[in-house]
């Protein structure tokens, strides 16, 4: 099962923004048993996402997930290149609409904005590839969305954080399964990787696990990951690399 996320945003290819959401998303699908096997950024720009967009179908992942660009400014686009990517049109939302509507006109009640009414820019986040499902926000305007692709999944948030993280726990994971998946940390007693590395590489052929490793500087501990199906194929790598001589401590 591999997944791949797709970060859209000129302020993260010019270094004022740091890529957080991108993280966030690998490590929620990492604890659902997803293996992120990369992670793509590319500025606010159509041919560009389209171009990101068709070579992640291309490799065939079981999701893919988006954010950023979702807004009502000139340079949100993503949804339009999504759809070209998709070879589907943009085709307007009504029930995102009507939240769109009552979303300004609370913004409007409560005293945050002047103007309640629907302009271009807020009505241009109603349109979603056709056949997609809106996914809700509930922390800010902009609806997401979850389109089946030639069986990839896929999903569009938004890039504000807040926004992004409520629609990837409340729409997106809901929509993933239930699968368990076990990770587990340990600090090992060893204090140089190279010596820890040919005892990992057959760990890794004898039992179906990940294993991460972070070295915390020379003379200290290195931090394992190890990540299964199963928490017996965990208990039995760590057993494994014990029987090899490394003090394992549960982190
Ligand atoms: P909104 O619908 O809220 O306008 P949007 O989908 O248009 O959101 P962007 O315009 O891409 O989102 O980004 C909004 C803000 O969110 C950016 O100014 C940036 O600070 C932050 N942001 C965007 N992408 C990321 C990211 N990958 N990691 C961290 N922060 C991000
Ligand atoms: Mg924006």
């Amino acid at each position: 099962m591999f997944a791949e996320i797709l970060t859209i945003g000129d302020e993260i290819l010019t270094g004022h923004t740091v890529d957080s959401n991108s993280a966030f998303i690998a490590s929620r699908l990492t604890e659902r048993g997803y293996w992120v096997r990369r992670i793509t950024t590319v500025g606010d720009d159509v041919e560009e996402i389209k171009t990101a967009v068709r070579e992640i179908l291309a490799r065939k992942p079981e999701v893919l997930v988006i954010s950023g660009g979702l807004g009502p400014t000139h340079d949100d686009v993503t949804m339009l290149a999504v759809a070209e990517a998709l070879n589907r049109k943009l085709i307007l939302c009504e029930g995102c609409l009507e939240k769109l509507k009552a979303f300004y006109e609370r913004l409007h009640r409560e005293g945050y904005i002047d103007d309640p009414n629907l302009n271009e820019g807020r009505k241009k986040m109603a349109y979603l590839p056709e056949g997609a499902e809106p996914l809700e926000n509930t922390e800010g305007a902009a609806p997401g969305a979850f389109i089946e692709h030639e069986g990839v999944k896929v999903f569009v948030l938004p890039g504000m954080p807040r926004e992004m993280r409520a629609m990837l726990e409340n729409e997106v994971l809901p929509r993933l399964g239930r699968r368990k998946f076990v990770q587990r940390k340990f600090l090992a007693e060893i204090t140089d990787e190279s010596k820890l590395a040919p005892i990992l590489q057959e760990a890794l052929e004898r039992f179906n696990v990940r294993i991460h490793s972070s070295p915390k500087g020379f003379g200290k501990y290195i931090g394992l990951i190890i990540f299964a199906e199963r928490e017996k194929e965990v208990e039995r790598t760590a057993a494994f690399l014990r029987e090899r001589g490394i003090g394992l401590e549960e982190a």
